[in-house]
């Protein structure tokens, strides 16, 4: 095969075969031979070890290397996903800088040399230019890659070689067009798919080793280099990407700004792409997981911020700012709801208890607002205290509370409103000042309406007024 490249004028040959042991002397001295008079077949080595021990390194016989143009690394090592994406071009061990083959062979072909070798990039230079290999990490490129194996490159089959070979030296015309192997860089491997060399690429999952190394001497060769975006520029887009749903998102449409999210993540994907294709390579892990934990953090701060507002909203306009009971207004829907539970099952009842102090307006003008506040707040706790959880206190306005009694006789609501009036007059407010309730009793009557129920209890306590003020009356027949 070395012949009858070197016959079709290849420049330069590469076996993707270490032979690292001898065969039989008749294999070997032909090749050896061969190799020693073209003076343009490279072959290549694997280090064994991350410090570049060329001895330790799996290296071709003395009698190849001897005679070889060159011989360059092979290593490769991908991705945490098992993905090759980049590739190391230099080696550097102690004493000495080794170089990847593909680097041999692209610079050999260009008559290139090492300028410089810098963290961050190679210069290469020759007579008529310099230019700069830019590196993602140390010593190591990201991968243009051109396209999937079979629409990139020219590719032969080892006997369509020969068998043009042989037609050139006999004279006849060759089966194959014979032209593209003048001046040409000939990488003869293995490919089929199956064998150990078949690696997964980002633009295949099943591609040839030897594409890597194809690629990336054309990749040198075409100057076709993809620069990673400087750090500065990822710290800056994690911080944009970070910053933008504090901007836009309000926790108000949970769905709308998750939509919103992964359109803004589609944007930059899209923009990333078309970078790419312009040959910089931006961040997309850290700037999208950026986003979208900023995203989330920001969308639930704002969502319980908001639905704790509602809550306070709801249980500011379902009570009462003075005494932190109930307003009227909840309270008549309570008690609208409780009377059509009535209407369906009867049995149990409810009864309403209607309260006014005694004598208020006179507390007032001798002890002023501002205790008489105090004591409606202090009667107002009286009777929560005095009630269950499940019975309803509201303030009616003014001095006046109502009491919805659940699951009480009228003969149970009259012991009950009984107790309540005895704790408010047990009761010293400042450990000085007293005051009394009346009160009204009503019971719930299939056929009440809310209003109706209220104004039995409202003329309960006109009797109780009426008849000498601290006790409890009802006008229901017991
Ligand atoms: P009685 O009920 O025994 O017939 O006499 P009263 O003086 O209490 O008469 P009424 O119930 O009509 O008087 C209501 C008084 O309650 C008028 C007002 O001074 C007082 N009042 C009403 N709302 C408030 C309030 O929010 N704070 C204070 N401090 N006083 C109030
Ligand atoms: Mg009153
Ligand atoms: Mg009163």
């Amino acid at each position: 095969m070395a012949r009858a490249l070197n016959k079709l004028g290849a420049k330069s040959i590469y076996f993707d075969i270490i032979f690292s042991e001898s065969a039989s002397e008749e294999d070997d001295a032909p090749l050896e031979e061969v190799m020693r008079l073209s003076k343009n077949v490279y072959l290549p080595f694997v280090f064994q070890d991350n410090a570049y021990d060329i001895k330790t390194a799996l290296y071709p016989i003395k009698r190849f290397s001897s005679v070889v143009k060159d011989t360059g690394s092979i290593n490769i090592h991908p991705d945490v996903d098992g993905t090759f994406r980049k590739i190391p071009l230099t080696f550097p061990a102690k004493k000495e800088i080794y170089q990847h083959i593909a680097l041999k062979i692209a610079m050999n072909y260009a008559d290139l040399e090492i300028k410089e070798l810098k963290l961050n990039y190679l210069l290469l230079s020759n007579n008529k230019e310099q230019f700069k290999i830019p590196f993602t990490e140390k010593n190591t490129i990201l991968i243009n890659w051109v396209g999937k194996w079979k629409s990139t490159f020219k590719h032969y089959s080892f006997l369509d070689v020969l068998a043009a070979y042989n037609d050139v030296l006999q004279n006849k015309k060759p089966g194959i067009d014979t032209n593209v192997f003048k001046n040409s860089i000939c990488l003869v491997a293995a490919t089929a798919v199956g064998l150990y060399d078949i690696r997964s690429v980002p633009v295949q999952p099943e591609y040839p080793g030897i594409g890597i190394i194809a690629t990336t001497i054309s990749n040198i060769l075409n100057r076709d280099f993809l620069i990673p975006a400087p750090s500065w520029v990822s710290i800056l887009l994690l911080y944009f990407l970070s910053l933008l749903p504090a901007l836009l998102i309000f926790g108000e449409k949970p769905l709308r700004e998750t939509i919103f999210t992964f359109l803004i993540c589609g944007i930059y994907l899209t923009a990333s792409f078309i970078i790419f294709k312009n040959g910089i390579v931006l961040q997309l892990a850290t700037p999208l997981l950026g986003l979208f934990t900023s995203s989330l953090i920001v969308g639930t701060y704002n969502f319980v911020h908001i639905s704790a507002e509602r809550q306070k909203f709801f249980s500011m306009s379902i009570t009462d700012g003075l005494t932190g009971l109930y307003n009227i207004r909840f309270f008549k829907q309570l008690v609208e709801t409780d009377i059509k539970l009535e209407e369906r099952r009867s049995g149990k009842k409810f009864c309403i208890l209607m309260t006014d102090v005694d004598h208020f307006k006179n507390f007032n003008d001798t002890y002023g607002h501002q205790v008489g506040d105090l004591v409606l707040k202090e009667i107002s706790n009286i009777l929560k205290n005095s009630v269950r959880s499940s019975d309803i206190v509201a303030r009616y306005g003014g001095e006046e509370m109502i009491i919805l009694l659940r699951d009480a006789s009228l003969k149970d609501s009259l012991i009950i409103s009984e107790k309540i009036r005895k704790n408010v007059e047990a009761h010293l407010i400042k450990d000085n000042y007293k005051v009394t309730i009346s009160a009204g009793l009503a019971a719930f009557k299939l056929g009440d309406d809310t209003e109706t129920i209220i104004k039995r209890a409202d003329v309960g306590l006109y009797e109780a007024k009426q008849s000498g003020r601290n006790r409890v009356c009802s006008i229901e027949e017991n």
